[in-house]
């Protein structure tokens, strides 16, 4: 019986983990869930598996859980709740599910309490990957991929040795303006933005691989995952989203991953590895499917891509500088503070006009802080801007 943590149970990944783990409950057991603003939902998960331990963001949250809740619980609060979450002597695998820099903190400290991290937030490793893998090779933590392209390379690396791997390659939507033309992006609205063509995600992750910086993130996450030099790492756009990532062997073979898209699959990997165990999912039918086509990336009519794949070229602290700013401006678009298009101008900006002084290095907080520096810095490049009437 493995033990399990869900940071973020009522978001997209956690519901899908909740799924997971009810089909095998002589497998796994929930020991502890955190949730923000869905506290209805955090009660009847709570409640369905008696979670001995629930997480909190506010003091409010948590006197509102208590009054609700019929079994007793600890209440825990906060970043502090989180930390106490992820290093639960109990706990077995810590899922990091939710999105944003946040996730880094309970990752961080999952690995540093030598627990097996099963991590679909992929800002805390392109932030600060090195510091995590560091963080788990001293402490005995290890850190197994839900992101769906790293889920499948990650399975992938473990047919052949890795000395005969020469590329490591990840598969792309291309999101819902794949096949727009790019003198029509000025009309593209969050309404639109939020409508993903083959998955079911957050906001945030639906934005970013609309902009297809989800992919240059996932460059990032894959050469600080698997330690692969960044020539070696490709992008290639294929609609189906069935075939989730790609390796290229030496002679010239290709290995793939393909199953249906859905998250229940990398998640139960994540927690049975090295095991699996069957899903009630249907089972992918390729007749059904009938094609499957793959393309070049447009590298042009998507700039932010093209930024992530530079600043992965630049190595730390410019993948942080990227993906934080990232965030700030992920949250103007969707207020309607700036345009679609506006989002790579001030990426682009950022990345030339953000000064830093000193590399953060092997202290969670030198990172947090940094992060939010950036965040603090694009959100007042546009303020200042659109005073002036700056207009994309
Ligand atoms: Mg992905």
């Amino acid at each position: 019986m493995k033990n399990i943590v869900i940071i973020g149970s009522t978001g997209s990944i956690g519901t899908s983990a909740i799924e997971v783990v009810k089909e095998f409950p002589d497998k796994f057991r929930i020991i502890g869930l955190s949730a923000k603003t869905q506290l209805e939902k955090l009660r009847v998960q709570g409640e369905t598996f008696r979670v001995p331990f629930l997480a909190v963001e506010t003091k409010e949250s948590a006197v509102w859980l208590r009054s609700q809740l019929s079994y007793p619980a600890e209440i825990l609060v906060g970043d502090e709740g989180l930390v106490e979450l992820a290093q639960l002597k109990e706990g077995d695998v810590v899922l990091i599910g939710i999105a944003g820099i946040k996730g880094l903190i309970p990752a961080y400290y999952a690995l540093k309490a030598g627990k097996r991290v099963a991590l679909a937030n992929k800002e805390s490793i392109v932030s600060a990957g090195e510091l995590l893998k560091e963080i788990a090779r001293e402490h005995g933590g290890e850190i197994i991929p839900v992101d769906s392209e790293h889920s499948a390379l990650f399975q992938l690396l473990r047919c052949d040795e890795k000395k005969y791997v020469k590329k490591l390659i990840l598969t792309a939507s291309g999101g819902p303006f794949l096949t727009w033309d790019p003198k029509d992006f000025d009309k593209i609205t969050p309404d639109l933005a939020l409508k993903h063509p083959t998955w079911q995600m957050g906001p945030r992750i639906t934005i970013d691989s609309a902009t297809l910086i989800n992919k240059g993130l996932e460059i990032i996450e894959a050469k600080i995952l698997f330690d692969f030099p960044l020539e070696a790492i490709e992008v290639i756009i294929h609609p189906q989203s069935v075939v989730h990532s790609l390796v290229e062997l030496e002679d010239g073979t290709i290995l793939a991953h393909l199953s249906l898209p859905d998250m229940r699959l990398p998640i139960s990997y994540a927690l049975n590895y090295p095991e699996r165990n069957t899903l009630s999912l249907n089972t992918l039918d390729l007749t059904a499917i009938g094609s499957l086509n793959f393309q070049k990336v447009d590298w042009e009519k998507f700039p932010c891509l093209r930024l992530a794949y530079e600043v992965a070229r630049l190595g730390p602290p410019y993948p942080l500088i990227l993906e934080a700013s990232d965030e700030a401006l992920v949250e103007a678009f969707l207020e309607r503070k700036i345009s679609f298009r506006e989002i790579s101008y001030y990426i682009e900006k950022t990345l030339n006009e953000f000064k830093f002084f000193t590399k953060p290095e092997k202290d969670l907080n030198s990172y947090l802080t940094l992060h939010q520096e950036v965040k603090t810095f694009t959100k007042q490049l546009i303020e200042r801007e659109k005073l002036c009437g700056f207009t994309s």
